[in-house]
């Protein structure tokens, strides 16, 4: 299958680390015009290297997607610069961690405005752009604590069940004009803000045995997942939550010590 995805000019938030890079690499690959965002702008410097030395064109931007001005400001100059907008990757993301009974104010709110907000800023400023091309993808990072959530990140997951259907109604809204949306479950990663490959080695059992595949998952797989979603090949999909987290909603821990 072709991706076909040179040229397209693709935005994603939260580019400077983690699943976020490898997502921005990936479409450095497939040679599209990346459009890297970040909170950070020294967390994109590597960005810009990697671009320049593909002799693409594209840009790296600070912007905080918790603040509507930056969103604002950064979608007016990626217009100008780049005269559309194809895909919008909503992937930056914080951790929300602590039980209900503890959590403070200050964690909940950051997290909701991020993960949940984040998406809402970017979407608005960006979906009259898609309604005037009448074309557009845009992809939300959830997680399979969308689904399932762990004890001690309520946060983190109710802020991502918010993001599945702020997917679904944007979906809704955007679909007479070509434009879809869609949210994606990553799984366990090591990398970034989760940890599990560093934990000792009985409690990673316990988790691994929790995956249907047994395995940690790659940000590469991610990255390809979103690379389907961005491309022609996935024009009839629209309002989904994709599960890429290696069956972690799939089966449960085995009964019988199997
Ligand atoms: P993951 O493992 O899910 O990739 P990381 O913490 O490694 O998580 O990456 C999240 C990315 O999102 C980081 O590059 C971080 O700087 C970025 N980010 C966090 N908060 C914001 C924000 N308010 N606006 C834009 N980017 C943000």
């Amino acid at each position: 299958m072709l991706l076909e995805l040179t040229d397209r000019v693709v935005v994603i938030t939260g580019a400077g680390r983690g699943i976020g890079r490898t997502i921005a690499e990936a479409f450095l690959r497939e040679r599209s015009r990346v459009v890297a965002l970040d909170v950070s702008t020294e967390a994109l410097t590597w960005f810009e290297d990697a671009r320049e030395q593909a002799g693409l064109s594209g840009g790296a931007y600070a912007c905080d997607v918790s603040d509507t001005a930056s969103v604002t400001s950064v979608i007016t100059e990626v217009v100008t610069e780049h005269g559309r907008i194809d895909v919008l990757i909503n992937n930056a993301g914080v951790m929300g961690e602590g039980l209900v009974s503890e959590i403070d104010d200050a964690t909940w709110d950051r997290c909701f405005d991020v993960n949940v907000g984040g998406v809402f800023r970017m979407c608005r400023a960006v979906a009259p752009v898609m309604k005037s091309q009448r074309s557009g993808r845009i992809i939300n990072a959830a997680s399979f604590a969308a689904i399932v959530p762990s004890i001690g990140s309520a946060a983190y997951a109710a802020s991502k069940a918010a993001v599945v259907q702020l997917t679904r109604t944007l979906a809704g809204e955007l679909g007479p004009w070509n434009i879809t949306a869609n949210a994606y479950a990553p799984g366990m990663i090591p990398s970034g803000i989760n940890t599990f490959a560093e934990m000792d080695p009985q409690a990673q059992g316990r988790l691994l045995d929790t995956l249907t595949l047994r395995r940690w998952g790659e940000a590469e797989e991610v990255a390809d997942l979103i690379c389907f979603l961005a491309s022609d090949a996935s024009r009839y999909i629209t309002g989904t939550l994709v599960d890429v987290s290696g069956g972690k909603l799939a089966t449960q821990l085995p009964q019988r010590g199997y």
